[in-house]
């Protein structure tokens, strides 16, 4: 990995404990630089998270630093988990949440795949 600043990881987060094996998952997949499982407390009928191997904070921490390898096993590896799950028929959502306006709650850079009913609006109006 590259140049690391601005981005400080923590490697206690919650997400980086399940890679060390600590903490059991529900895999949905396992590939070179990234891992897929089920969401523990699932907003939808199917809650899949991705994420890289690699010590990435957030979104644009990824964007940055990661090879390009790494990206594009991670979203080629995105995609097989919409068809291994079943979603492409019906569709599904793909959210990232990054810092406090995004509300993302575990600093390793995850993204969230939703579907298996319709999903309505992307955000209620505030
Ligand atoms: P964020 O708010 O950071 O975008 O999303 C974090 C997600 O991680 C939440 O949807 C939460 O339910 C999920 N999560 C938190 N702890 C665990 C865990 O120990 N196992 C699994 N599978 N998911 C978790």
């Amino acid at each position: 990995m590259a140049e690391n600043a601005p981005w400080t990881y923590d490697p206690s987060n919650i997400f980086a404990r399940i890679l060390r094996g600590e903490i059991p998952n529900k895999t949905v997949l396992d590939s070179a630089h990234t891992l897929a499982f089920h969401d523990i407390v699932p907003q939808a009928p199917v809650h899949v998270l991705v994420i890289p191997k690699g010590a990435y904070v957030d979104f644009a921490h990824f964007a940055a630093v990661a090879t390009a390898e790494e990206i594009a096993d991670f979203h080629r590896t995105c995609a097989k988990v919409c068809e291994t799950v079943g979603l492409n028929a019906d569709g599904f959502r793909v959210i990232a949440n990054a810092g406090a306006h995004g509300h993302q709650e575990v600093p390793h850079y995850h993204l969230h795949i939703l579907g298996g009913r319709p999903l309505g609006p992307m955000l209620v109006r505030a």
